[in-house]
């Protein structure tokens, strides 16, 4: 017997009738370039974000076209995000911080019609302006400064819509945004958002156990927008209501540090590299900012450091573990110490915390070895399988990529992971970072977080070396913080207290900084070029 419940589609549309309705008051707050503060609030952003939406039909965009945006995270990037989907259109973020190749490749390829791009990123639209087909450009002014005459102006963009423009009814399968794998491994793939996915995404990331969103929280995502849709917090903090604060181009840790004691914030995401800052301000400056108490914060997009955890703790923030992908909206599993194991000892409650997390509701998880999967013990490596509601059954336009779902409909994430008897699920590394040392696995992450526990470490990163006789060996990239020292010797001592002798990197190398990516992760690839001729007989530190 079917349920007698009414169909309603899961789309953006009714959590924008919301904002509008009962949140009306409720601030969102950017960051100018010149760094003072822009304030609005819920009930200009809808009333906006509908104008933008009628503008689009207007200028001929039609269901399921694709809006391109390029601008850092404020106000207006939020306009887009709500009106381009209420619209029916896909709104599209680019990551200006790729090269313009790969940028004009990705317009092309996702065939977006329209760029809204801020003043600020203009001058990385004018690098692919020659290359990239957009019909239609349009500039947000966020320094002041005036728009080149050969752009439209936004305010002048939003005036052509028609004032009585109603909202179409959408299909909570139809698409509603659009972001592209950032290419840490190879080209750059469009994972196609649906409403329904984004919705229930929502859902997800508001629970307790997730990103913990309610009415009376103030959140600042500092992921950027551009990637996974600042991991979906401006979708859920939409419809929880609550105030949202966008730090503009200013990611520095005492700007960042400066806006969470001005605004308020309860709740904040972040790659691990921002949350280091953040961290070394904190310790740098003691008692300088006076942050809320409850403030709380996700560490995403690659592993978190126990340190970190600690570090943060004695700060009086709580910093929670997320691992996702794009192609997963991007949530898959969020870190907290189950009520059940609340008693245990404090390493043991800090060793969990350090995991990636249990899964979120809805999305399942598998380790697998060739066809089987592993037992969950905490032990046995796999590679991590997932489905879920919110997860890509297939990338946009590429019909020859489907060899990252398994014929029973999972995704291949290319991550290796073991999965414990309470459902932990750990990260060991991404299958190619991996160091294979005389048949054995060796955890680079494992090494890294070890390393970045050292107190003279600031940042490690662990790459493996083809060794003629090994196979693979380690060699650890380390940066040391400002005043510290240490040597090569004491660094594989520390690392010594927990892993074994054929563990411990061979080759310990300074360097000045670590290589990021256009999201802020540490680029392995970068490092294995930098190190691509590297002769282990010749290494002062000698190979195994
Ligand atoms: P890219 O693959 O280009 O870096 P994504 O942001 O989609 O773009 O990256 C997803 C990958 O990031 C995951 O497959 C995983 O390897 C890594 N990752 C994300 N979160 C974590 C985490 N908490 N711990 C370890 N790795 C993570």
């Amino acid at each position: 017997m079917l349920g007698a419940m009414m169909q309603f589609p899961l789309t953006i549309t009714p959590i924008l009738e919301r904002m509008e309705k009962l949140f009306g008051a409720v601030e969102i707050v950017s960051r100018l370039p010149d760094k003072s503060i822009h304030r609005s609030n819920y009930g200009d952003l809808c009333r906006r974000a509908r104008a933008f939406a009628a503008a689009l039909a207007a200028a001929g965009m039609k269901r399921g076209d694709r809006v391109a945006t390029l601008m850092w995270n404020h106000a207006w990037h939020l306009e887009a995000y709500f009106g381009a989907p209420v619209a029916g259109c896909v709104a599209h973020t680019l990551n200006p911080r790729l090269n313009p190749d790969e940028l004009a490749y990705i317009i092309n390829h996702a065939g977006d019609r329209l760029l809204l791009v801020d003043d600020v990123m203009l001058p990385v639209y004018e690098r692919v302006r020659d290359s990239a087909m957009l019909e239609r450009v349009i500039v947000v002014p966020t320094t002041g400064r005036p728009v080149p005459p050969e752009y439209q102006p936004y305010a002048e963009f939003l005036q052509e819509g028609s004032s009585g423009y109603a909202l179409p009814q959408l299909g909570e399968d139809e698409a509603a945004a659009m972001c592209y794998t950032s290419g840490t491994t190879g080209a750059p793939k469009g994972v196609l958002y649906s409403h329904r996915a984004i919705v229930l995404h929502s859902f997800c990331l508001s629970l307790p156990d997730c990103a913990c969103l309610s009415q009376a929280d103030c959140i600042l995502p500092i992921v950027p927008m551009f990637h996974v849709n600042a991991w979906g917090c401006p979708f859920a903090a939409g419809m929880a209501g609550a105030k949202q604060v966008f730090p503009g181009p200013h990611l520095d840790a005492i700007s960042l540090l400066d806006l969470f004691e001005q605004e308020k914030v309860t709740r904040s995401a972040g790659v691990p590299t921002i949350w280091m800052g953040l961290l070394d301000a904190l310790d740098r400056h003691p008692g300088r900012w006076k942050l809320e108490a409850g403030l709380r914060v996700l560490s995403g997009g690659a592993a978190l450091p126990e340190h970190l955890i600690r570090g943060f703790d004695r700060h009086g923030i709580e910093v929670r573990q997320a691992w996702g992908m794009t192609e997963m909206t991007p949530l898959g599993t969020v870190c907290h110490v189950k009520s059940s194991l609340s008693e245990r000892p404090a390493p043991e409650r800090l060793a969990i915390r350090a995991k990636q997390g249990l899964p979120a509701p809805f999305v399942e998880v598998r380790a697998v070895v060739g066809q089987r999967e592993v037992p969950w013990d905490g032990e046995t490596p796999g590679e991590l399988q997932v489905r879920g509601p919110w997860i890509a059954a297939s990338y946009y336009n590429l019909p020859g990529e489907q060899e990252r779902w398994t014929a029973d409909g999972w995704l291949l994430t290319g991550d290796i992971a073991t999965i414990d008897p309470e459902g932990y699920v750990k990260i060991a590394d991404r299958a190619k970072d991996l160091i294979k040392s005389g048949g054995e696995w060796i955890s680079s992450v494992d090494l890294e977080n070890a390393l970045m526990g050292h107190p003279a470490v600031r940042e490690a990163a662990v790459i493996a070396i083809p060794h003629r006789k090994w196979g693979e060996r380690p060699l650890a990239a380390v940066v040391l913080k400002d005043g510290y020292e240490a040597n090569a010797e004491d660094l594989r001592s520390h690392l010594a207290q927990r892993f074994s002798r054929w563990q411990l990197p061979d080759a310990v190398v300074f360097v000045e900084e670590i290589p990021r990516t256009s999201v802020g992760k540490f680029r392995k690839s970068k490092l294995r070029e930098m190190f691509a001729g590297w002769e282990w007989d010749q290494t002062a530190d000698g190979a195994a």
